[in-house]
Parts: C-alpha cells; sequence; structure tokens
C-alpha cells in the first residue's frame, strides 16, 4: 500500500494553532486505500498547541503577535520531509491556506483573511523535493 503524507488535523488530531483539528471525512476516508503518515509541520518544529494564529510574510513567518517564528516552520518542514523520506512517500495531503501546509493560496501576512498565490514552508519544501500535494479541497476522484 502506497504511503502517504496527511495534515494531521485533517484526520482529527487536535494540533490546529487553536487547540482544534479540521477533521475531514474525505481525507480520513483514504487510509482504505492508502498508508497515512499524518504530520503537523508546527508542531514537528516546537511550537505548542494551542499557539498564536502565523502567516508568511514573504521568506519570513510571524505570528500575530509579531514574533518571528520563520525557524520553527523550516525545522518543521524538514522533520515532515524526513518522515516522507523514511516512509517512501511522493504524494501528500495538506490542509488548505495554511501557512505550514497551504498548497498554492496562502493569507498574506496581514491576518486580514486576504488570500495571495503562494505556498506554506512545508508544502513548499515538499514540492521541492518533488512531491504531489493536494489540499483536502481538491481531492482528485479517482484517487490521490
Ligand atoms: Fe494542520 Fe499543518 Fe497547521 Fe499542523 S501545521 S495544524 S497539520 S495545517
Amino acid at each position: 500500500m502506497e504511503s502517504i503524507l496527511v495534515s494531521a488535523c485533517l484526520l482529527g488530531v487536535n494540533c490546529k494553532y487553536s487547540g482544534g483539528n479540521n477533521l475531514c471525512p474525505a481525507v480520513e476516508a483514504l487510509k482504505d486505500r492508502y498508508h497515512l503518515i499524518p504530520i503537523c509541520p508546527e508542531v514537528m518544529g516546537g511550537l505548542s498547541t494551542p499557539r498564536p494564529p502565523a502567516e508568511r510574510q514573504g521568506d519570513r513567518v510571524v505570528n500575530k503577535e509579531g514574533t518571528d517564528v520563520t525557524e520553527q516552520y523550516k525545522k518543521g518542514a524538514e522533520e515532515a520531509a524526513r518522515l516522507g523520506s523514511l516512509f517512501g512517500c511522493r504524494s501528500a495531503v495538506l490542509k488548505s491556506r495554511s501557512p505550514s501546509c497551504g498548497s498554492g493560496v496562502i493569507y498574506d501576512g496581514t491576518f486580514t483573511g486576504t488570500k495571495i498565490p503562494g505556498d506554506g514552508v512545508a508544502a513548499q519544501q515538499l514540492k521541492a523535493l518533488g512531491y504531489t500535494v493536494f489540499s483536502e479541497e481538491e481531492l482528485p476522484t479517482s484517487g490521490v
């Protein structure tokens, strides 16, 4: 069975910045066809839960209190890539619009809900490694 990386919050793990999750039944159902490897780059990078929300500001990531958390985001991306390598993953299903996991669209760094084209830090790194990255909103119906 092929292994794929999945944002842990989409599987119901309470690792979201608010302390909640983003459970997505369509993602959870992938477990029947794939070996799911849960990742939470923000927690794996050393951040606590709950934590202040953060957004990308160019190459930096800054939380709503003004603290630069770029290094934690980079570390989390590296740890996610390490797990993906260990399990031979080539695809990932990641939470949309997250500053770590977002793919194609993220928030613009002003904490106003404004969206811009871009990737979260972990999604960007996985794509650079050749991964195919889907958000939970763009799961192909015929399979990942
Ligand atoms: Fe979910 Fe990714 Fe944010 Fe973790 S870093 S809570 S897996 S969106």
